[in-house]
């Protein structure tokens, strides 16, 4: 079975996804409200009692809305951030300190059955992490929330054989679009977001990277995530992403595998 991630929704307005390697469960971000996560939990047939780790990446109310009910529910749940985004988070006061355990970037910890890898993002936040996790071969990570991509989640991007990678924007539809123009610059910059010509490029070389090695036996799998609902749209994201890949000779269905993060609801990676 490998590693299993489903989103529970992922766009600007909030991101969740449960990831489960064996018996292991955890939660990447509680940016819904804790009803639509449970709800995506008894999808899967699971309960907040069986959820062994929540992670969180940053203090943006789009990654913690329900961090407050979510780590009551979830009693077994150690609770796995860094300092700064606890520091900043004001509904993470009251967890118990026992369950808590915080992460710099570049760390490596388990839990359960996974092997969990922590990574800077370079956001606009107190101390943003992202997290890239192992399961039997299987090797996910998970990239949104940062401006750039630096050359330690680049690494962490060439070993996965699944990924879920920021899609943010198109750049006409963000310069075009009605947002002010301080707000513009900070979704461009090296703090902001990923847009659908960044996620291309990098994807394609994560691609051809991974044909050359031929290390992995089933083309690599790709969700396209955090997808803004006023300077993008799936079919954009999608088509911009699919388009770069051909131009580099890659091939959805043949050399990777696409899909896109439903802004509400399920979709599994
Ligand atoms: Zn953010
Ligand atoms: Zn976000």
């Amino acid at each position: 079975m490998g590693i299993e991630l489903t989103s529970i929704g992922s766009s600007s307005s909030g991101n969740s996804y449960i990831i489960r390697g064996g018996e292991t469960v955890v939660i990447l971000d509680v940016g819904l409200s804790g009803k639509k996560i449970k709800a995506g939990l008894a999808e899967l047939e699971l309960r907040t009692c069986d959820v062994d780790a929540i992670l969180v990446t940053h203090e943006h109310v789009d990654h913690i809305k329900s961090i407050r009910m979510m780590a009551r529910e979830c009693r077994q749940a150690r609770i796995i951030t860094s300092e700064g985004t606890y520091n900043a988070c004001d509904s993470m006061k009251d967890i118990d300190g026992g369950r808590l355990t915080f992460v710099s970037g570049g760390e490596s910890l388990t839990v359960g059955e996974l092997g969990i890898r922590t990574f800077k993002l370079s956001h606009d936040a107190a101390e943003p992490v992202g997290f890239a996790l192992e399961y039997e071969d299987d090797r996910l990570v998970v990239v949104t929330d940062t401006g750039i991509v630096t050359e330690e989640i680049r690494k962490e991007i060439m070993r996965a054989n699944k990924i879920v990678f920021e899609s943010n924007y198109e750049e006409n539809l963000l310069l075009m679009g009605p947002y002010p123009y301080n707000v513009k610059r900070r979704i461009l910059g090296d703090f902001g977001h990923l847009s659908n010509e960044i996620a291309g490029n990098m994807l394609s070389e994560m691609v051809q990277r991974q044909k050359e090695e031929a290390e992995l036996l089933k083309a690599p799998r790709i969700m396209l995530a955090h997808i803004s609902t006023t300077n993008n749209t799936a079919g954009q994201a999608r088509y911009t992403v699919e388009s770069i890949m051909k131009k580099h000779g890659h091939n959805s269905g043949a050399d990777y595998d696409m899909i896109i993060a439903a802004k509400e609801g399920i979709t599994r990676l």
